[in-house]
């Protein structure tokens, strides 16, 4: 079974570098950027199956690239990856506004993050 393509797209740029370290040594294609312009980019050339995005990002953020992404054909899924804490209110927002989970930051199991990728690409 061929693995979900990755886009991944955080300003901490520790963190995406964990991120492509763990997904490409279990086979995974994962493209990685640390601002929201070149992440949409990145989308458009990549076509993955699913982004992990940050909420909160310097220049377009998490949210407006979701309106965009989401605006294209294909439309990958969207995972946000987030400390961002408001009580749950923009976490229902954003799985509103077609989000397909947001997990919290620090993640605390990559293993379930892996498991709702292959979910979320429907394998
Ligand atoms: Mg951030």
């Amino acid at each position: 079974m061929k693995k979900p393509n990755i886009v991944a797209i955080d300003d901490e740029a520790e963190f995406i570098s964990m991120l492509k370290d763990y997904f490409e040594l279990r086979g995974y294609n994962i493209d990685v950027a640390v601002r929201g312009a070149k992440g949409i980019e990145l989308v458009k050339e990549k076509k993955p199956d699913v982004v992990l995005m940050d909420l909160k990002m310097p220049g377009i953020d998490g949210d407006e690239v979701l309106k965009l992404i989401k605006s294209l054909n294909p439309s990958p899924q969207i995972i946000f990856i987030t400390a961002y804490d408001d009580g749950g209110k923009t976490k229902a927002r954003l799985l509103k506004m077609g989000a397909y989970a947001y997990f919290d930051k620090p993640i605390s199991s990559l293993k379930e993050l892996e498991e709702t990728i292959n979910k979320a690409a429907g394998q």
